[in-house]
């Protein structure tokens, strides 16, 4: 448990940032928050206590002293990520490295969000961190992908050169409350289209896969990680691998839904397996998910509802 560390988070306003935020505070840490508000919201930490900066990562950042930083500030959903494709490169790379010269000046630990998307299309499955990805440079998931890649190396260079600690957690598809109803991915859209009886919208065959890991299971992670004297990327996902078909027939029965299924072109570049081998995260952080998706999609639904039909 940690208690009294002074802790700053990049991105502290978003879904993974926010319940974060919301376990630290809550084990009594002082928190402070550094977000642009492109992707995050106020609401998102109404009721806790912390102090919250408005700033770009990318242009300036405050210079205070912190015992942790965990840097998860970049918009992550697809949709929203090609809609600002050089902010995303710019927070991921030139933020990161704003963040490592204020962890390298306070000896601050730092933890930085990667993805799986560093791993791009996989040619291997599941995904361990030894594999080094097959990502295109030049498409429309770039900016994500490379960006987060670059910010890895950032990481390590650091470490290497000025034995910064560094932590790297490779984060796969999360779910759950405080989502972004709009945000494009696959979860909301589908339990927003259950919920409302409007079509269900399956992009390609739908026999693409993904491994959806519930929020809480993946902050556990990330503060093992942060607590672990491990340097080097560490997969956070869950490893029950499932097809978009099969997560739109779970969400349907779940809702009691009459949404019918449509078939729309799949996004360029959309991965065609993901899943996550965790032995690492396991062997060093003791840590693996214990929310399995049928638990997780209700408290998911749950809350959706309540945002909708409020
Ligand atoms: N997807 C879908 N319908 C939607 C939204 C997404 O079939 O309404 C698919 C998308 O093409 C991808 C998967 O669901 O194969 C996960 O997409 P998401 O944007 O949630 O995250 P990604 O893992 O691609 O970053």
């Amino acid at each position: 448990m940690k208690r009294n560390k002074k802790i700053l988070i990049t991105g502290g306003a978003g879904f993974i940032g926010s319940h974060l935020t919301e376990r630290l505070v809550k084990e009594g840490n002082e928190v402070t928050i550094l977000d642009n508000f492109l992707s995050g919201k106020k609401e998102n930490l109404k009721e806790l206590k912390v102090k919250i900066i408005k700033a770009d990562i990318s242009q300036k950042i405050p210079f205070l002293e912190f015992d942790e930083i965990y840097h998860l500030a970049s918009l992550a959903s697809p949709v929203f990520y090609q809609k600002y494709p050089i902010e995303t490169i710019l927070t991921n790379s030139l933020g990161t490295y704003n963040l490592l010269l204020l962890a390298k000046e306070f000896n601050s630990k730092i933890l930085f969000t990667s993805s799986s998307e560093v791993y791009g299309n996989p040619l291997q499955h599941p995904q361990k961190e030894e594999y080094w990805g097959n990502v295109n440079p030049i498409g429309v998931r770039s900016c994500y992908d490379e960006s987060k890649r670059i910010g890895e190396t950032l990481m390590m260079d650091f470490h290497r050169e000025y034995g910064v600690e560094i932590r790297i957690a490779r984060i796969f598809n999360t779910y759950g409350p405080k989502m972004n109803l709009n945000d494009g991915r696959v979860v909301p859209n589908f339990i927003k289209q259950a919920l409302k009886n409007e079509p269900i919208t399956i992009y390609g065959d739908g026999k693409q896969t993904r491994s959806f890991c519930y929020i809480s299971d993946t902050i556990e992670g990330l503060i093992k990680l942060m607590d672990s004297d491990y340097v080097g990327p560490v997969n956070i996902g869950n490893p029950k691998e499932i097809t978009i078909l099969e997560l739109a027939e779970r969400i349907k029965k779940l809702t009691n839904s009459k949404s019918e299924f449509v078939f729309k072109e799949l996004p360029k570049d959309d991965p065609i397996r993901r899943c996550p081998n965790i032995t690492r995260a396991k062997e060093i952080l003791k840590w693996e998910p214990n929310i399995g998706l049928e638990e997780g999609l209700e408290k998911a639904v749950n809350w959706f509802k309540g945002v909708i039909f409020s």
